[in-house]
C-alpha cells in the first residue's frame, strides 16, 4: 500500500504527517479457488459461490482449515479495524456504512460441512473436515456466501466512481509448521495480509453499463441480456480483485509478453500513467527478474491512500487528482515483485515488502531520470524526516520505538509505522548498498526473487539470501536496523 501523497509530505511538508496523522512452477501443490459471483449494483450485495480445491502442503494431518473473513472487518462489530479515525471522513465522506460477508453454507463431497467462527467481529472461519487431511492430499470445500459493500473508500466497498471487490472471499489462512495457522485479522496500519500462490477461475457477473477492471491469464467477456459475464482463470497468485466502474475508459499498451493496461476516469495524462506503468515493469523485470504473468491492470478508483497492490492489479486512488500518480504507480508497480510473486507475512514482518518496495521506487527513479523526482533527494529527503520523527516523538513521548520488525498491532500510530517501515527502510537500503556496492545488492536482489518465487520468504530467508549472495555475516547490519539499534540517522 502507498499512503496518499506521502512522499511530497516527506519532502515538503514533515511536520504535517506528525500531527494529522504460474506455469513454470507447476511442480508446486497449489490451492484451485473456483469463485462465482453475481453483483447487485442496485443494493451494493452479491451472491457467490466458491469451490476450493484445497491441498494440504503441511507435514501435519488436518482436523480443520482456517480461512480468513476479511470483509467482516468492515461489520459495525469491528469498528475502528479499517481504517484511523483520523483517515474516517475520507473513508466515509457519505457517513458511516457498513459491511461485510454471510456464509450460507459449507459442504465437501456433497454433505453439509461443520464449521463456526473465531476471532474478534468473526474474523475467521473454520471448516471441520469430515476426516482428516494428510499431507499433499486434496478436498473439496464448497462455500455459499453473501456479501453486503459498504459504502467506504477502501479495498472492499463502493464509492461514487467505482466498486473494489478485495479481499471479497473466504481465503485459506498460511499454515505454518508447529505454529498453526496464521490467524492476524486486520489492522488500520499496513496491508495485514498473508496467503499462498493458489490457481484461480472466476466467473463475475455483473450490470451490462459497467465495466471491469480485471486481469489474468485468460479473460473472456460474454453478453447476456441484461448482463455480462466476464469468466477469469489465473494461475501461482496469492490473492484475487476486481474493480467495477460505469466510468471506466481503457488504454492498454503491450510490453515484453505482458499486456498492461490502465484503467481510469480521470487523469489528465493517461498515455504518462500508462507509459510509467510500463516503464516500472521494464525497468523492475531488469533489475529483479521477469514479470512473470501475461497482464497487468493498474486501475484508478476511490480509495483512501494513494494505492493498494494485489497480484496483476493495483489500485490508484483517484484522491490524488494527479499528484503522485506516477509515484504511486511505480510503488505499487515494485509490489508485484515484492509481496506478489515473492510473498510474506504482511502482519508480522510488513518491512519485508514495503519498506524494499518503497526502496525499489528509489531506484526506479535512479534509473528513470525525467521524473523530477531524484535517488537522493529520496533518501535525504527520509533521512531529515526521520530524524524529525525521531526528535518530536521524544518530545512528545519521551521515547521512541524504532524497531521495524515488529506485527502491525504494535505500531502504536500511523506516522510511528510510516516513519519505521517506509522512510526508516529506505535509509537502511541505501546503507546497505552503499556498504556492499550496487552489483552485489542488485544480485542479491534477484537471488532473493527466484529463490522465492510464488512462494513465502521471512526476515530469516532474506538475510539468508543477503548473506551467501554477499558472501558475508550480514545478520549484524539486519539486527541493528530492524531491531531499532540505530537511531539517530547521520546526514551525509
Ligand atoms: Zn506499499
Amino acid at each position: 500500500m502507498k499512503k496518499i501523497s506521502f512522499f511530497l509530505s516527506l519532502i515538503f511538508f514533515a511536520p504535517i504527517i506528525f500531527f494529522a496523522g504460474c506455469q513454470n512452477d507447476q511442480q508446486l501443490q497449489k490451492n484451485l479457488y473456483m469463485i462465482d459471483l453475481a453483483y447487485d449494483q442496485l443494493n451494493h450485495t452479491a451472491k457467490a459461490n466458491m469451490t476450493l480445491d484445497y491441498v494440504n502442503t503441511s507435514e501435519t494431518a488436518f482436523e480443520n482449515i482456517v480461512f480468513h473473513l476479511y470483509p467482516n472487518a468492515f461489520t459495525e462489530e469491528a469498528e475502528g479495524s479499517v481504517c484511523s479515525s483520523v483517515n474516517e471522513p475520507k473513508v466515509y465522506p457519505n457517513g458511516k456504512s457498513f459491511g461485510g460477508i454471510e456464509i450460507k453454507s459449507v459442504e465437501i463431497a456433497g454433505e453439509k460441512a461443520g464449521y463456526d467462527f473465531q476471532g474478534d467481529f468473526d474474523s475467521q472461519l473454520v471448516v471441520s473436515l469430515p476426516e482428516k487431511l494428510f499431507p499433499d492430499e486434496r478436498v473439496q470445500i464448497y462455500f455459499e456466501f453473501d456479501l453486503v459493500l459498504p459504502n467506504a473508500n477502501h479495498r472492499y466497498g463502493y464509492g461514487d466512481n467505482a466498486v473494489n471487490f478485495a479481499n471479497f472471499y473466504p481465503i485459506a489462512c498460511v499454515y505454518r509448521e508447529g505454529q498453526g495457522f496464521a490467524t492476524d485479522s486486520y489492522s488500520p496500519n499496513g496491508d495485514p495480509f498473508f496467503s499462498d500462490c493458489s490457481d484461480y477461475q472466476i466467473s463475475i457477473t455483473y450490470d451490462k453499463n459497467l465495466i471491469i477492471a480485471c486481469s489474468g491469464d485468460d479473460v473472456v467477456t460474454e453478453e447476456n441480456v441484461e448482463t455480462k459475464t466476464t469468466k477469469i482463470s489465473c494461475y501461482n497468485v496469492r490473492d484475487y480483485a476486481f474493480v467495477l466502474s460505469d466510468k471506466f475508459l481503457i488504454k492498454s499498451e503491450k510490453v515484453q509478453d505482458t499486456t498492461v493496461s490502465y484503467y481510469y476516469y480521470e487523469d489528465q495524462d493517461p498515455e504518462g500513467s500508462l507509459n510509467t506503468a510500463k516503464n516500472a515493469i521494464t525497468t523492475f523485470s531488469e533489475m529483479f527478474g521477469d514479470y512473470p504473468y501475461s497482464s497487468y491492470a493498474v486501475v484508478q478508483t476511490n480509495f483512501v491512500y494513494g494505492g493498494m497492490e494485489y497480484p496483476q492489479l493495483v489500485m490508484i486512488s483517484d484522491l490524488l487528482k494527479g499528484d503522485d500518480n506516477d509515484y504511486v504507480i511505480v510503488h505499487e508497480t515494485a509490489h508485484q515483485w515484492w509481496y506478489g510473486v515473492v510473498g510474506n507475512d504482511e502482519y508480522n514482518e510488513s518491512w519485508l515488502d514495503e519498506s524494499l518496495t518503497e526502496y525499489s521506487t528509489a531506484l526506479f527513479f535512479e534509473k528513470n531520470q525525467d521524473y523530477g523526482i531524484s535517488y537522493s533527494q529520496m533518501v535525504n529527503g527520509a533521512r531529515s524526516n526521520y530524524n524529525l520523527f525521531i526528535k518530536t516523538y521524544k518530545t512528545i513521548k519521551g521515547e521512541v520505538d524504532t524497531s521495524m520488525d515488529r506485527s502491525l498491532d504494535e505500531f502504536e500510530t500511523e506516522p510511528e509505522y510510516v516513519n519505521n517501515i517506509y522512510v526508516r527502510g529506505i535509509i537502511m537500503f541505501d546503507t546497505l548498498k552503499s556498504q556492499i556496492g550496487e552489483k552485489k545488492f542488485l544480485n542479491a536482489l534477484s537471488g532473493y526473487y527466484s529463490k522465492f518465487k510464488f512462494k513465502n520468504a521471512t526476515t530469516a530467508d532474506f538475510i539468508a539470501t543477503f548473506e551467501e549472495k554477499c558472501g558475508r555475516q550480514m545478520e549484524g547490519f539486519f539486527n541493528s536496523w530492524l531491531f531499532g539499534e540505530v537511531v539517530f540517522i547521520e546526514m551525509n
